[in-house]
């Protein structure tokens, strides 16, 4: 690294889990001090953070980004005919580089509406985690494992997320870390299931699965098994603190029970479930229940974009009209979802505003038609806001955006790069 850098956001809103207005000091890739009278006079660079809100970073826990090439692909089609009938056939054409243009043009969405930390499970991770590494955002990266099976598949699923982890893991200054990532319980044999979870012990690395996605996988799971899909990966000894289940839309109360227990994350990605009419996940019961659990977008061909100010915003309206109350998930309840919750989920010291905590901060612009006037910034962000509206992004203490312009991504080439490999598939 170069030598020490410092930044100074003065004079700002900052929204974490209270509001306050303050000066913020980041040395290196972390916060140092959050003060009224920070008399800082040789920070490298001074933002002007008047007008503007300061808030963390959002954490995107379930994604597959290279998916940005696949934007348009299966409108309207339920999740088995979508996967079968769209979107397998045209992943069987991926290869490294156009993972690697879908990857780079995601960053530059994700930057631009947000988004600092990303979950995600997909093919040829390592093209991914060069995108990381080159736009400076943060990764936690799963090779995308279906043995459908097959036991010569299994094992050679196994290899390429052991490949990924020598190759990738903790890499870009701790940007990159890597996960274990099966695909879900009905692409994948209860040996993969379990060797996965082994692999993920062995090397200390979160685990990242789809489950209870849909009633069907539901379904067909008890028919064969007699049991629900948690019960049956709590069986194998799946789950634990390490776990990211995304979806969890079926989920009972005794899996709530054995959530709680082990301490799995779960992430919730409204606007996935409500375009493949996979069903409303229990969120507001997983609080209930002192689950923890975080917002994704998942790929963006069920959603059909990056944004998790519109997550944020569908996880809030979603809750209040499936349980007929408007208290229901609080704005700042869903807040904490999309920030500390994943952070949480991922194990990684960010999500919030507070001095020690990696410096991963977001500014929004305050002064829009659509912010004013700002009587309450939570509420603005959560209900008001857009992606768009992001003004300036933080990732590791390193600038990324400013003014709405990408530091780290040439927009103009990602764009083009991107364009021509979906004209591939
Ligand atoms: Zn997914």
């Amino acid at each position: 690294m170069s030598e020490t850098t410092s930044i100074l956001i003065k004079d700002t809103t900052i929204l974490s889990d209270k509001i306050k207005k303050a000066s913020i000091l980041i040395v290196d890739n972390t916060i140092e001090e959050i003060s009224n009278d920070l008399s800082v006079t040789d920070a490298s660079k001074v933002i002007d953070g008047t007008n503007k809100i300061t808030m963390p970073g959002l954490v995107n826990t379930h994604s597959h980004v290279a998916m940005t090439l696949l934007r348009g692909v299966g409108d309207d089609e339920e999740l088995q005919t979508w996967l079968n009938d769209y979107i397998w056939p045209k992943e069987a054409k991926l290869d490294e580089k156009l993972v690697y243009a879908g990857s780079k043009l995601a960053m530059a969405e994700m930057i631009k509406t947000g988004t600092t930390t990303f979950n995600d499970m997909y093919f040829y991770m390592e093209e991914t985690a060069k995108a990381v590494e080159e736009s400076g955002i943060r990764g936690v990266l799963g090779y995308g494992m279906i043995d459908l099976f097959d036991d010569e598949k299994r094992k050679q699923e196994i290899k390429a997320t052991k490949n990924l982890i020598k190759n990738s893991h903790n890499t870009a200054n701790g940007r990159v870390q890597v996960a274990v990532a099966p695909h879900a319980p009905y692409t994948c044999s209860e040996e993969l299931l379990s060797e996965s979870k082994k692999l993920a012990n062995k090397h200390n690395l979160k685990l990242h699965i789809h489950v209870s996605e849909t009633q069907q996988e539901v379904n067909d799971l008890e028919k064969q098994r007699n049991q629900t899909p948690f019960e049956y990966l709590d069986s194998i000894d799946l789950l634990d603190e390490n776990t990211i289940a995304a979806h969890g839309v079926w989920t009972t109360d005794n899996e709530m029970k054995l959530l709680k227990e082990k301490q799995v994350s779960i992430s919730h990605n409204p606007s996935s479930n409500m375009k493949l009419a996979s069903g409303i996940a229990p969120v507001s019961k997983y609080i209930k229940n002192d689950i923890n659990v975080a917002i994704g977008t998942d790929g963006v061909s069920s959603n059909n974009n990056l944004d998790m100010f519109s997550e944020m915003k569908l996880t809030a309206l979603l809750q209040k009209v499936n349980t007929m109350n408007a208290k229901t998930l609080p704005a700042q309840a869903t807040f904490n979802m999309a920030t500390e919750n994943g952070a949480r989920a991922l194990g990684i010291n960010t999500g919030s505003i507070k001095e020690g905590k990696l410096a991963d901060i977001v500014l929004v612009n305050m002064n829009v038609p659509h912010m004013i006037p700002v009587r309450n910034p939570l509420s603005n962000i959560i209900y008001s806001a857009l992606g768009s509206d992001v003004d300036t992004v933080i990732c590791d203490g390193q600038l990324l955006l400013e003014d709405k312009k990408l530091l780290t991504i040439n927009e103009e080439d990602a764009i083009y790069d991107a364009k021509l490999a979906a004209q591939q598939l």
